[in-house]
């Protein structure tokens, strides 16, 4: 085994502290890389906390890894040492169901996907994530990254980016469309950057005025307060899409009303609480009601190949590990421009 370190939960109730652990010696066809950054997910606190229940303890959060090859298995033949490399929220599936050979890991209806971290693996080992000093994966689950991008601004892309991407690519996105992003945090900032990029007309959907001009920034083409009854008038019935990037409850029935006739409404952020919807909402115009998880692996090299192409990284602050709890409150508030990634330096 090898000694690795890193921040843990150790149950739902204690702070993140340093932890010691280990990890499984490289396999032949393991790849070991140091991890230089990794971002922070909302997703990380739900889980630490167990707000969606069957949470392994202690915990190493962490699913937005982007790292330097240290050491490579016998076999492996995509990476070599000194090479980039990076992890997003899977390290294994079971590589044999129809949706694993279609390249949708994430939908594994095998023995399911195994998280990053908060999962098992086959050998019934718990996974740990990305705020530890390094990781050892499977090369077929571990992605290349561009030495044109900046590395830690790359990190979220591997969870915000490819949740994001997944959906537009999938609905086909582009040009000709109107999409609404509904709340622009982690998520919502790399949906503006995508559909921009993709050619979609877009609108920011937000409950503070204060994010108009950001959102210009990013490229969004509107920009609508939806506390405003006339503006939220405005665009009734006006959009093809709209990815919902929101985990806090919201009111479906208002979004719904925003789409066109067959229009389509994306989830991809998780509430709590199961959401409430009237089918009136969605049988007036045949609107759509779907939801979408990450994105698989071939797709995500898609992803960080076509963010090397076009220049495109997430917007970041840096931070000390020392200093999560503060970024978690910052997180939870919404006051992050628009990813906390850690500079695992130190750790
Ligand atoms: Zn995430
Ligand atoms: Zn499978």
């Amino acid at each position: 085994m090898i000694p690795s370190k890193g921040y843990a939960a150790q149950s739902a109730t204690t702070d993140l502290a340093p932890w010691n652990f280990e990890r499984r010696e490289v396999g032949p066809h393991d790849v070991q890389f140091d991890i230089l950054y990794c971002g922070v997910c909302h997703s990380d606190l739900h889980q630490i906390r167990d707000e969606w229940g069957g949470s392994i303890f202690p915990m190493v959060p962490g699913h937005e890894i982007v790292g330097k090859v240290k050491k490579v298995g016998a076999h492996v033949k995509k990476f070599k040492f000194g090479d980039l490399a990076a992890v997003g929220c899977m390290v294994d599936s079971c590589r044999v169901c129809p949706e694993c050979n279609a390249g949708l890991e994430q939908y594994c209806t095998g023995t399911g996907m195994v998280g990053t971290y908060n999962s098992r693996g086959k050998d019934g080992a718990p996974t740990y994530g990305g705020y530890s000093n390094h990781i050892v994966v499977h090369e077929d689950f571990v992605l290349h990254i561009s030495d044109k991008l900046s590395l830690p601004a790359v990190a979220p892309l591997l969870c915000a980016g490819i949740t994001t991407w997944s959906p537009l690519r999938h609905w086909k996105v582009g040009k000709g469309h109107k999409l609404a992003v509904l709340g622009l945090g982690g998520l919502g900032h790399m949906a503006v950057k995508f559909g921009v990029a993709f050619g979609a007309e877009v609108t920011v959907l937000s409950t503070s005025p204060s994010k108009e001009a950001a959102a210009r920034q990013l490229g969004a083409h509107k920009f609508v307060v939806t506390s405003d009854p006339a503006q939220v008038k405005s665009v009734k019935g006006y959009f093809d899409f709209i990815l919902d990037t929101v985990s806090a409850p919201h009111d479906m029935g208002l979004y719904l009303s925003l789409l066109r006739t067959d229009g389509t409404h994306i989830c991809v952020g998780i509430p709590s609480d199961p959401i409430q919807v009237h089918t009136f909402s969605i049988m007036a115009g045949r609107k759509s009601l779907a939801a979408s998880g990450i994105g698989g692996i071939p797709e995500t090299q898609e992803m960080l190949d076509y963010c090397a192409a076009n220049n495109i990284v997430s917007d970041i602050e840096m931070i000390d590990i020392k200093d999560i709890h503060k970024a978690y409150e910052r997180m939870l508030k919404g006051d992050v421009r628009y990813r906390f990634v850690i500079d695992m330096a130190t750790l």
